[in-house]
């Protein structure tokens, strides 16, 4: 046992772009020694806020702040309900806050502290979206202008353009829902494929998310139709809870298949992995509790020859994201890395110094002790967080009927 203690946990909201942010910060007995980590789950960001404020500490403090091991066990096994995204997000929080106090006290980079980098930097993905072919190709243009080579291509929003269909008297207002049409967007996703091919050859890679919203046979029926264009994943398509439907998909197409976003527990990606149903797990980080929990998942995936690609939007923190890239710095099995590209805003630059930095479509870290980052906090209570109308936000199909966001 180390003479590092814990002294102190709490967490700090902030939304520097709109989405809420949560950090965990944790204080040691030693002068100058803490760390920073993430916790975001940004659409019901206040339960995770009072799990760390009100429970973290009591279960933290006095503990060896260079056993993380032990503390993760202690976070998950106490509460005797488990695995649950609210816990989890806090679980994460003081996982990764761990690592950064155990990397700052052994002076290396977390990356270093798991055995080395297997490559210099990490290569990233970026977004496009329009339902206007000239506005998306201005979109892919701009990004392989800037250096990077995976794209992922989205024809409107989520499950295609919200639109007003011919819904029954009586259904929602437009103005208060968000209405798709899965058939309208099974149509429309290979066709744009097909145009993003004929302008840009092949030398681009092209992804794309289908947010669960299809059936089993409908995905199928998409995998199978974008199969000729060459994507390199097809990304949720379908929910943790249609798990058995991959085997579908599998047996339809050679699409590459990529899950997990919405993870929570190992019971929802174990079949998944152990049948080879999908190609790349992609879960949020901090939703499965963590990078002690995602080293591992890590390596149980590589013998069935899935690779990771871990979830890396706008609600994902600076020092979410941080982890992500030495995650994949160190990890043999990695496939893609999603970036969202907030490190381009100085006011995140200012509130998050040391994040990471892209270059020619990779991120790279840096070489600083524990993640290598700051929290400048002052700047961070200037931009708190907020209940926006979208975490609110309700789905329907067109005959009216409420489905997943
Ligand atoms: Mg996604």
């Amino acid at each position: 046992m180390s003479d590092v203690k814990i002294t102190s946990v709490r967490a700090i909201a902030t939304a520097p772009q709109g989405s809420n942010l949560i950090i965990v910060r944790i204080d040691t007995n030693q002068p100058g020694l803490y760390g920073y980590g993430c916790a975001t789950y940004t659409q019901r960001f206040t339960p995770v806020l009072t799990v760390i404020n009100d429970y973290m500490g009591k279960l933290l403090i006095g503990h060896d702040a260079l056993n993380v091991n032990d503390a993760w066990e202690h976070m998950m096994n106490s509460s005797y309900w488990r695995n649950g995204p609210v816990l989890n997000n806090a679980i994460s929080g003081c996982d990764m806050a761990l690592w950064d106090i155990i990397g700052k006290a052994a002076n290396m980079p977390v990356w270093q502290l798991w055995g080395g980098k297997v490559r210099q930097a990490v290569p990233v993905y970026r977004h496009t979206a329009s339902t206007d072919y000239k506005e998306l190709d201005e979109q892919i243009q701009n990004f392989l202008d800037q250096g990077y080579q995976y794209i992922r291509i989205q024809a409107g929003n989520y499950g295609g353009n919200h639109i007003y269909l011919n819904t029954p008297e009586g259904s929602p207002d437009p103005k208060d829902v968000s209405y798709f049409d899965p058939l309208k967007y099974m149509r429309e996703v290979p066709d744009m494929f097909e145009h993003v091919r004929s302008v840009f050859g092949n030398d681009v890679e092209l992804l794309h998310d289908v947010h669960e919203r299809l059936t089993p046979v409908n995905a199928a029926f998409l995998a199978k139709s974008i199969e000729q264009y060459r994507p390199f994943f097809l990304e949720d398509a379908l929910a943790p809870e249609q798990g058995y439907g991959f085997k579908q998909l599998r047996e339809a197409s050679t699409t590459p298949l990529a899950m997990g976003e919405l993870f929570n527990n190992p019971m929802e990606w174990m079949p998944l992995v152990e049948n080879r149903w999908i190609d790349f797990i992609r879960c949020h980080i901090s939703q499965i509790g963590g990078v002690t929990p995602a080293r591992k998942l890590a390596a149980y995936c590589a013998p069935f020859d899935v690779r990771t690609a871990w979830h890396g939007p706008g609600d994902v923190s600076p020092i979410g994201h941080m982890a992500n890239v030495h995650l994949d710095l160190t990890t043999v099995n990695f496939g893609i890395q999603e970036w969202c590209g907030m490190e381009e805003d100085p006011l995140v630059q200012d509130m998050f110094p040391g994040c990471a930095r892209i270059k020619d479509g990779f991120a790279w870290a840096n070489d600083k002790p524990g993640w290598g980052m700051e929290v400048d906090e002052e700047l961070a209570r200037k931009h708190p967080p907020v209940i926006h109308e979208y975490d609110l936000w309700k789905f329907r199909t067109p005959d009216g009927t409420s489905v997943k966001g």
